[in-house]
């Protein structure tokens, strides 16, 4: 467990965006407060025969929307106040990207290495029947997706599990998210959230008066990153900013890190660490002297992807990143962002950039829901259509296509180009809009996003007649 309390830092940046607002003080501590929590513990058998106890939480901070959706985190660090504050995340992130969820966020207190496959099963399906019992999960009430130290596998024995007990629920693939593609998954969920933070950093770094500022050039071309943890979001973040154009330097994970000013190979890298089960020693590249050495690497954008408060008044003095990609939920204090935006620097605040994953979590619950592949009615009629304006184009010109060229150029969307065209939309968009309230009320970029989830959620508990 981390000193620092989490939930008080996502209080913190809450109050502060709240008093630039003009809503009523019981209505935003309506907002504030975390509406349910569910603490249970439930045994298990291990492998050894022995039985254990575990202990797990559900928190849903806002039902101003319903579901409410949310990660579930497998820990040895889950505890309560970190259920409560990932969960308000969840609300202002939602609220910020426009998908119509509350926030939510599962835990499970484990190691999840010191578990075999078949106990880890046995965890996630019993975690979900207790879900289940109290109300906590289904489509229209409680969604949950993977978080740290979950990924498809956990989704698809929750799926299971729930569609097994309520085995008449038609829409009932649509009581989780994140799941494999063959078991209702959508394709490019998996990816969304690094994919998200490209989507982000590019817009970011497309800007040029807020480049100036930094003292950086435009475009992501060149710049130099240095990323913390390699699991779903760190990999893909890396992956896609090195395939926009920028230099991944310096990369981290539990065992240490490692540094090459000149650029490393993230695929190579994977394949090191597999290989020889540590990031350590890989060829060309520096030690440095410890894991969190790389937030304090010299670097353009920094972006953490592991755990939250890593970045603390402590070290934030000697980050020097021009600019903090937050990938990962709550990795800088409260106090921490301040001194950094003080210090000149951009923070790119978490319920903004990390939101691609729910992004994507809402377009496969509307598949799910409505039980068919995005792309699979329109892609051969648009395809047709393109077919026919080229055709036309051709005979008016007097030019001709080549056959894969009218192929490139009249091809239909199919799921996964249509999920990351709306990912890319909906990252684009968001930015647009909290820039926007950066520059009206001359506030760090946080919290201009907390502001404007604010407005958006007090506007749909008006909408209801709730409040005034
Ligand atoms: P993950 O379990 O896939 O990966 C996290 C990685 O970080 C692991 O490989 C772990 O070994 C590594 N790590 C842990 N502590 C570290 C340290 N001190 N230094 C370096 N590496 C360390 O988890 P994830 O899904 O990528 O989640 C990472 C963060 O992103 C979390 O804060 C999570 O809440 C947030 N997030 C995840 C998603 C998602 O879709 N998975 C969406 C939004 C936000």
């Amino acid at each position: 467990m981390t000193e620092t309390s989490f939930w008080a830092e996502v209080c913190k940046n809450f109050d502060k965006a709240a008093a630039l607002t003009e809503h009523p003080k019981g209505i935003l501590e309506q907002i504030k407060q975390c509406n349910a929590v569910y603490r249970f513990a439930f045994p298990i058998k291990r492998d050894d025969g022995s039985v254990e106890v575990i202990h797990a939480w559900r928190a849903e901070h806002s039902h101003h929307k319903l579901p409410t959706k949310g990660g579930i985190r497998y820990s040895l660090a889950v505890n309560e106040d970190e259920v409560m504050a990932l969960a308000a995340l969840m609300t202002y992130k939602c609220a910020i990207v426009d998908v119509p969820f509350g926030g939510a966020k599962g835990g499970v207190r484990i190691a999840v290495h010191q578990y075999s496959q078949g106990e880890l099963e046995r965890i996630t399906r019993r975690y979900t029947a207790e879900l289940i019992k109290k109300s906590f999960i289904g489509p229209g009430i409680d969604v949950p997706a993977p978080d740290y130290g979950t990924g498809p596998r956990e989704m698809a024995w929750i799926a299971d599990t729930f569609m097994t007990l309520s085995p008449d629920k038609l829409e009932g693939l649509a009581c989780v998210t994140g799941k494999p593609v063959g078991q209702g998954g959508v394709r490019g969920r998996k990816e969304a959230t690094g994919r998200g933070v490209f989507f982000g950093v590019r817009e970011v770094c497309s800007v040029a008066e807020d480049m100036r500022a930094l003292g950086l050039p435009i475009g992501l071309q060149g710049k130099r990153v240095a990323v913390q943890g390699l699991g779903n979001v760190g990999y893909h973040a890396a992956k896609f900013l090195g395939e926009g154009g920028a230099t991944i330097v310096a990369l981290s994970e539990y065992e240490g890190a490692i540094h090459n000013p000149r650029g490393l190979d993230l695929e190579a890298v994977v394949r090191w660490r597999n290989e020889t089960k540590s990031l350590l020693n890989f060829p060309g590249a520096t030690n440095l002297p410890d894991r969190n050495a790389v937030l304090e690497v010299d670097c353009d954008i920094l972006v953490p992807a592991a755990l939250e408060n890593v970045i603390t008044i402590g070290n934030a003095p000697r980050v020097r990143a021009r600019i903090v990609a937050e990938g990962a939920n709550g990795p800088t204090t409260a106090e921490a962002s301040d001194f950094l935006v003080k210090k000149g620097a951009l923070v790119i605040p978490d319920a903004y950039l990390n939101a691609g994953g729910v992004t994507v979590s809402y377009f496969e619950w509307l598949k799910d829901l409505s039980h068919v592949r995005f792309g699979r009615i329109g892609k051969r009629f648009e395809q047709g259509a393109f077919e026919r304006i080229l055709s036309a184009l051709q005979r008016v010109s007097g030019k001709t296509l080549t056959e894969s060229e009218v192929r490139l150029i009249a091809r239909g969307g199919d799921e996964e180009d249509l999920v990351n065209s709306g990912l890319e939309d909906t990252m684009i968009n968001a930015y647009q809009e909290l820039r926007e309230i950066q520059r009206q009320k001359q506030i760090d970029l946080r919290t201009a996003s907390l502001v404007s989830a604010i407005n958006k959620i007090v506007r749909s508990y008006s909408d209801l007649g709730i409040f005034p």
